[in-house]
C-alpha cells in the first residue's frame, strides 16, 4: 500500500516510525512514497522493485519500500534489522539535504572518520551514504542485538561522536525530538 502523507500511513507503520514522525512529514512533503508491501513478501524485488533486500529506497522514484515483516520487526535473518531507519535515512540524504551538507560539511566528516577508523561498519566504508544510513539508524536505535550490523546510539556515540552531534543537530532542525529512540 502506498502513502504519500502521514495520515496515509497504516497505523502499525505510524506506530513504528513514530519517532521519526516530524521528518518523514518534510519527507512527504517532498513527494516521498511510502510502500508497504503486504503478505508474504520477503523480498521487495518480488513486487518489481530494482534492488532486492526487505527494505529499499528508490532515488528515482523517491520511494522507500519495505515489507510487512519490517514494520511488524519480526524479519529475522539479521535479528532487529532496521532497513526501514537505513533506508529512510538515504531518502533524508536525498530529499532534505543541500547539495553542500552533503558534500561539503559531509563529506569531509566521513573523510576524517575514515582516516581514523572510526567507522561503525565494513558496510559505512563502501560509500558516504551507507556511512550516512547507517549512523541515522544507530542514532535513532535503542538497544542493539548479537548481529554485527544492528548498531545502536550508544555505538554511534563510542565511535563516531562528529556524527552522533550531526545526527542529533539533523533531527532538532526537522522538528525531531532526539530524546526519542525506536
Ligand atoms: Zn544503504
Amino acid at each position: 500500500m502506498k502513502s504519500r502523507a502521514w495520515a496515509e500511513l497504516l497505523p502499525k507503520v505510524q506506530q513504528r516510525l513514530l519517532p521519526l514522525k516530524p521528518i518523514v512529514e518534510r519527507l512527504f512533503a517532498k513527494n516521498l512514497v511510502i510502500d508497504v508491501l503486504e503478505g508474504d513478501i520477503s523480498d521487495v524485488s518480488e513486487r518489481g522493485y530494482p534492488w532486492g533486500g526487505p527494505a529499499v529506497y528508490v532515488p528515482w522514484m523517491r520511494t522507500l519500500a519495505m515489507t510487512d515483516e519490517i514494520v511488524l520487526g519480526s524479519f529475522e535473518w539479521y535479528g532487529t534489522y532496521r532497513g526501514d531507519v537505513h533506508e529512510l535515512g538515504h531518502a533524508v540524504w536525498y530529499l532534505l539535504l543541500g547539495t553542500l551538507e552533503r558534500w561539503v560539511t559531509l563529506n569531509s566528516m566521513y573523510a576524517k572518520a575514515k582516516r581514523e577508523g572510526r567507522l561503525l561498519d565494513h558496510y559505512s566504508g563502501l560509500k558516504i551514504e551507507e556511512w550516512f544510513a547507517q549512523g541515522f539508524e544507530a542514532f535513532w536505535t535503542k538497544d542493539r542485538d548479537e548481529h554485527g550490523i544492528n548498531w545502536c546510539r550508544d555505538d554511534l556515540r563510542r565511535v563516531d561522536p562528529d556524527l552522533l552531534q550531526y545526527m542529533a543537530d539533523l533531527a532538532r532542525r526537522h522538528g525531531a525530538d532526539p530524546a526519542d529512540l525506536m
